[in-house]
């Protein structure tokens, strides 16, 4: 090997920290204070005062090198201090998922031993709860107004900072240090925890803001609907920061009518959600005026053609789905239009996962691990690998999720010679019926385009005939009316006849895991302790 003569500069949230408050200084984090509020902003000039402020204030209390940190906030501006003081400080940033069951809470911070949390105040009752089982925190700082009784002693994060000046030396970092945590939300067993380095969210950052992807720039500003306890944000608080893109953060004001006030008032041009709340803002305020976002990049579960078709119509707002998890920091794929469309359908292109990013490689594999060709066709597990993948679950021996350096994401589907994604499920979501597999994402979206349904997912039940069945779970739209015959009727011809379900059920709401992904273990219970009124066709 001839020695490169490149310098080896570590790759640490350090940079991009400082390039953000000093390059970008006047770029800006507007927080979202609820309807006919004003709207908390500051400059990232002035936010990186606040940060170095907030590492020395950590420090007097005693956080060293290495020790975690958990918030357990909604996005908005102290989040982001957080975000840049932990990791840069060299203490490691655990982000808590406020929506876990208690029990699930008290494990991950247990789990990872965090020392001080951050709270915000408006949620503190939540957290007080597991305040007597969390044994490794010695000191809960709060912000702003709330009911923080059930925490015993806190300190108050602004008393906290104004006690400090701007200025701190922060240390020099190996770039494979931890910088953030997060735990997966736990659809089966106790939450696993992946710890991001400070090189693989550099490199995440560099591939978020890149135009292939994202393409985030000091020209954009981005709402982050996000939670940035889910995945960083899907890395947008990082990369935005970066750029010096202006970051929009709406608290807790995610239902259809506040965050569709915070985009008319302050016009962001990208954003990012789940489909839920993309499917709540469209059946609840059709009427919003969107007009500034170019696109909104949607995933965390399948996104229904029919939600990005009606975002066209009805918004003229490109939906961009993309796929990731977690573990995989999370960006793996995304699906924009290729420049050789010879089919000349892009929404063909759109409505698949996502291509796979530069940077990471992805594989199918079938069940005895060997990798399948990319034909459109064989289905498979998808494997993944990458320096913002994940190579192993935090203190947590797990083998089994492992394939020769690659993740096994539990995610099966088929990839096409491009390089397209298609997931037809998860794993343990896949309905086998009679020895074949019948996709309950393909169902679901289908279902999703018929205009009477708002929501539809479809798990696998016991059947004696076929082992396991698909039962569809319907709601329908205010005022619609649909029966099982009807739509049974409109699936004909879009998916394989011995697809079509016997067994249906018209619910109220699909219950939603902490993600606001349908929670199919939830449904797949209520059906066995038959909680719910089944239709047989
Ligand atoms: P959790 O595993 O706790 O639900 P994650 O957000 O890490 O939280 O979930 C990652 C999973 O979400 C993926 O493995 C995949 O099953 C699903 N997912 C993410 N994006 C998509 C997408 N565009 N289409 C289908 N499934 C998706």
């Amino acid at each position: 090997m001839i020695t490169s003569t490149m310098q080896d500069a570590p790759l640490t949230i350090t940079q991009l920290f400082r390039h953000g408050r000093t390059i970008h200084a006047e770029s800006e984090i507007i927080t979202y204070q609820g309807p006919g509020e004003p709207a908390h902003t500051a400059t990232f000039g002035e936010i990186g005062d606040r940060v170095d402020c907030l590492a020395s204030a950590l420090t007097a209390l005693g956080v060293e090198s290495g020790d975690r940190v958990g918030t357990f906030m909604w996005n908005n501006q102290r989040h982001m201090e957080a975000y840049l003081a932990i990791p840069c400080m060299g203490a490691v940033l655990h982000t808590l998922n406020i929506r876990l069951f208690p029990d699930q809470l008290a494990f991950v911070v247990n789990h990872a031993a965090d020392r001080v949390i951050i709270v915000d105040a408006s949620i503190a009752p939540l957290l007080a709860r597991v305040r007597d089982q969390l044994t490794t925190v010695e000191h809960i700082i709060t912000c702003g107004e709330g009911d923080t009784s059930g925490l015993g002693d806190t300190i108050d994060y602004e008393e906290l900072l104004a006690a400090e000046s701007p200025g701190f030396d922060y240390p020099d970092l190996d770039e494979r240090a931890a910088a953030a945590m997060c735990y997966t939300s736990g659809t089966t067993g106790n939450p696993k925890g992946v710890s991001y380095s400070h090189r693989s969210t550099y490199l995440h950052s560099l591939a978020v803001t890149s135009a292939q992807t994202l393409a985030l720039s000091e020209s954009e500003r981005v709402l982050i609907i996000v939670p940035q306890f889910h995945a960083n944000a899907w890395g947008m608080a990082y990369a935005g920061w970066w750029v010096g893109a202006d970051l929009v953060m709406p608290q807790q004001y995610l239902q259809a009518g506040p965050i569709t006030d915070v985009i008319e008032s302050t016009r962001p041009t990208i954003s990012g959600a789940v489909p839920t709340v993309l499917s709540d803002i469209l059946h609840n305020r059709p009427d919003a005026d969107l007009s500034s976002l170019k696109y909104i990049v949607c995933g965390g579960s399948a996104v229904p053609r029919s939600l990005m078709e009606a975002y066209d119509e009805t918004f003229g707002v490109e939906v961009i789905q993309a796929w990731g998890m977690t573990e995989t920091s999370p960006l793996g794929a995304i699906a924009r239009v290729p420049k050789r469309d010879s089919s000349n359908d892009p929404m063909s292109w759109r409505s698949r996962t996502g291509r796979i990013l530069p940077g990471v490689e992805v594989r199918i594999c079938d069940d005895d691990g060997a990798p399948l060709p990319w034909d459109d066709e064989a289905q498979g597990e998808i494997e993944i690998r990458g320096p913002w993948i994940t190579g192993a679950y935090y203190l947590e021996p797990t083998e089994e999720k492992f394939h020769d350096g690659w993740l096994r994401t539990g995610d099966v589907g088929s990839i096409n010679s491009k390089g397209y994604i298609q997931i037809s499920d998860r794993a343990k979501d896949v309905i086998k019926s009679g020895g074949e597999w019948i996709s309950s994402v393909d169902l679901e979206n289908t279902l999703m385009g018929h205009p009477a349904v708002r929501e539809a997912a479809v798990v696998g039940v016991p059947d004696d005939r076929w082992d396991e069945r698909p039962l569809a779970c319907v709601v329908l739209g205010e005022d619609a009316t649909a029966t099982p015959a009807e739509l049974t009727e409109y699936l004909t011809g879009k998916v394989a006849k011995w697809w079509l379900p016997e067994r249906w059920a018209f619910v109220d709401e699909i219950p939603k895991t902490s993600v606001g992904k349908f929670s199919k273990k939830d449904l797949r219970a209520l059906y066995s302790n038959g909680e719910l009124a089944v239709e047989n066709v």
